[in-house]
C-alpha cells in the first residue's frame, strides 16, 4: 500500500533579496514522515481552480502554525499585538478547511491551525489572551522554548482525542498569544488548559478532524504525540483508499 500524501499548509515569506518564498519548518514534515505519511507543502498562493486539483490528490491536510488570522474573517477586537497576518494564506487555508470539513477529508490543526478551523467554521478568537482573559496563564512562551512543557491540558474522557492520545492529562508546550473564543457550531471543545483556555477541539460528525493549540510537532519523542500523528496518517490512508474505491 502506498503511503498517504499529507498536505501541509505553509506561510509566505521572503528570501534575502525580497523575493516571495513558501516557508515551512521541517518539524511538521518530519512528524508526518515519522508517522508513515508523505508530506506535501501546499503553497499559500493557490487560486480556486488550482487548490482543488491539489486538494483532491491529498489524503489528509495538516494546518500548520503561523501568524494571526485576519480580523476580516471573524468578529474580534483589533489589538496592537496582532501580527503576521497573511491574506493569501488566510484565503487559501479557509477554502481548504471548509472543503475538508465538508468532505470528511482528515484534518489535523496545530496552533494557528486550530484557530483557523474555528474561524473558517464560524467561530471567533481572543486576539490577545493577556488583555482579554482574566487570570490566564502565560501561553506565549518564546520560540526557544518550543520543546519545554509549560502547562497541562485536560482531555474529555469520552472524546475521540482521549482515545487517540491514550491519556486524558497531557503536558504541552505553549507558543500562542491568541485562543479560541466563541466556538463554531460544528466544533466540540475536548481539551482545556488549567485556566480554561481551549487547547483541543474536534469536528463532531467527521471521520477525523482534530486540532490542538499547542505544538506537538516539537514533541515527537512523547508517546501521546506519536499516537496523534500516527492516527492522523492512518485515518488519511483509510480515507484515500475509500475515495479511490468509490470512483
Ligand atoms: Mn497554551
Amino acid at each position: 500500500m502506498s503511503k498517504p500524501l499529507i498536505g501541509i499548509t505553509t506561510r509566505n515569506s521572503k528570501d534575502a533579496d525580497g523575493h516571495p518564498l513558501t516557508a515551512l519548518q521541517h518539524s511538521y514534515s518530519a512528524a508526518i514522515l515519522q508517522a508513515g505519511g508523505v508530506p506535501i507543502p501546499i503553497p499559500s498562493i493557490l487560486e480556486a481552480e488550482n487548490w482543488r486539483d491539489l486538494y483532491f490528490r491529498l489524503a489528509g491536510i495538516l494546518f500548520s502554525g503561523g501568524g494571526d488570522v485576519s480580523l476580516e474573517y471573524f468578529s474580534g477586537a483589533d489589538h496592537p499585538r496582532v501580527s503576521g497576518v497573511d491574506p493569501l494564506r488566510d484565503s487559501t487555508e479557509i477554502a481548504l478547511m471548509r472543503a475538508a470539513a465538508n468532505d470528511g477529508k482528515p484534518i489535523l490543526g496545530i496552533c494557528r491551525g486550530a484557530q483557523l478551523m474555528n474561524v473558517a467554521l464560524g467561530g471567533t478568537l481572543y486576539t490577545h489572551i493577556p488583555d482579554q482573559v482574566e487570570n490566564a496563564l502565560d501561553h506565549a512562551y518564546p520560540t526557544n522554548l518550543r520543546k519545554v512543557l509549560v502547562h497541562s491540558v485536560t482531555i474529555d474522557k469520552d472524546s475521540r482525542s482521549a482515545k487517540i492520545f491514550g491519556e486524558t492529562l497531557l503536558n504541552v508546550n505553549s507558543l500562542h498569544h491568541q485562543a479560541l473564543k466563541d466556538i463554531a457550531p460544528s466544533l466540540r471543545v475536548v481539551g482545556r488548559a488549567p485556566d480554561g483556555i481551549v487547547e483541543a477541539v474536534e469536528i463532531s460528525d467527521h471521520p477525523y478532524a482534530v486540532a490542538v493549540q499547542w505544538h506537538p510537532e516539537w514533541l515527537t519523542g512523547q508517546l501521546p504525540t506519536q499516537k496523534l500523528f500516527k492516527s492522523f496518517v492512518a485515518a488519511s490512508g483509510k480515507s484515500s483508499i475509500e475515495n479511490r474505491e468509490s470512483i
